[in-house]
């Protein structure tokens, strides 16, 4: 816990239904992403297959760019197989908005202010209303309507263009809507979406645009995240990488759990190794990571190099190996279990796991 999280304290959000999942309220966290390839010209059931592993790594939500009514067409036929509620990501053609919204389409992502003018966006307002289906009004200080987007304060900049759409929201009546705001910048993240907490009471969708490759988009969305999520801020989240949406998916639920949300699963903790190991830690992981993803049950798992500081460090992981010479060491909670030969390790590990 951070020293902000013990001064600030925000009510839940409103709740924001899509499809089967509730964003805001009590509701948990939930992890989204978003579909890498275009809709036209991916084969259908490659893109339900990969829905089917975002769904089991813990994505909630899916989110695909739709750019024209043909592949509006796709994503309604995609939600009639698909196990997770699917976004359509839409900008400038209403019509697309207005064929996901009436075709079945639970959430779209999209700015009145840039959907060609007040008529179309209130025919699209109202066509979500009438529909049941959520907004996300996504502001980016890369993308700030014309008129702020040379004003030097970007975090007012952004919460004025929110606003702007607001109001055109609740002109209709409408109030199903989650906010983003999204900059590459880390301290503009944090400060925009604190400052919208304190004025509203949307749900808030977490997330730092064009954050990076693997390594240095995971730093900035974490310290961007984490800062604003132990402070009680923020109901669903993408970590936006150059990178496999998995990856992302993976990313946003370490940092829910980093940031003592719950979220069930495995917790890894693992030794960076040293001279004294005698297991091989990074390769067991990579061979045991598929049946510890499969696990739904919050559970600490424990893989060290060795056994000097091995199941001392890891005492209280639910389950834990090490290696000791030629052996490999089973251990609960700091207790050894068993011994194997290295060899046979892996098969007596996924053993213990599936008694958890
Ligand atoms: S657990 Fe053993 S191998 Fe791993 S870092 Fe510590 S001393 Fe080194």
């Amino acid at each position: 816990m951070n020293e902000a999280s013990l001064t600030r304290h925000y009510s839940p959000s409103r709740t924001v239904k899509v499809g089967t999942v509730v964003i805001g309220g009590d509701a948990p966290v939930t992890v989204q992403t978003m579909w890498k390839t275009p809709l036209a010209g991916t084969n259908p059931q490659e893109i339900i297959t990969g829905i089917q592993r975002l769904q089991k790594a813990g994505c909630a939500l899916l989110r695909f760019a739709v750019p024209s009514l043909e592949e509006a067409r796709l994503l309604i036929e995609l939600q009639k197989r698909s196990p997770l509620p699917l976004v359509a990501d839409v900008h400038f053609d209403h019509r697309i908005a207005l064929a996901c919204i009436t075709g079945g389409i639970p959430k779209i992502r999209i700015n009145p202010g840039n959907i060609g003018g007040a008529d179309k966006a209130g025919e699209v307002i109202r066509a979500a209303k009438e529909f049941g289906v959520a907004l996300r009004i996504g502001v980016n200080a890369g993308s700030l309507p014309r008129l702020l987007r040379n004003d030097k304060n970007t975090v007012k900049a952004m919460l004025m263009a929110a606003e702007e759409e607001r109001n055109i929201l609740e002109r209709y009546g409408f109030y199903d809507a989650v906010f983003s705001f999204k900059s590459s910048d880390v301290e503009t993240t944090i400060r925009v979406n604190r400052l919208f907490r304190e004025r509203y009471d949307y749900p808030l969708h977490l997330g730092v645009t064009e954050a990076g490759p693997l390594i240095p988009g995971i730093v900035r969305n974490t310290a961007a995240l984490y800062t604003l999520l132990t402070e009680g801020i923020g109901e669903t989240l993408r970590v936006s990488l150059s990178s496999d949406p998995l990856d992302e998916v993976a990313t946003g639920r370490e940092i829910l759990k980093t940031s003592g949300r719950p979220v069930g699963g495995v917790t890894v903790i693992s030794c960076p190794t040293c001279g004294r190991s005698s297991f091989p830690v990074r390769d067991f992981y990579e061979r045991v990571k598929q049946e510890l993803d499969s696990i739904e049950k919050e559970v600490t798992v424990a893989i060290m190099g060795c056994p000097v500081n091995g199941p001392g460090e890891a005492r209280h992981a639910d389950l834990g190996i090490t290696g000791a010479g030629k052996q490999a060491v089973i251990f609960k909670k700091g207790k050894v279990l068993r011994r194997e030969l290295i060899e046979n390790a892996f098969e007596a590990f996924v053993k213990e796991l599936r008694n958890l």
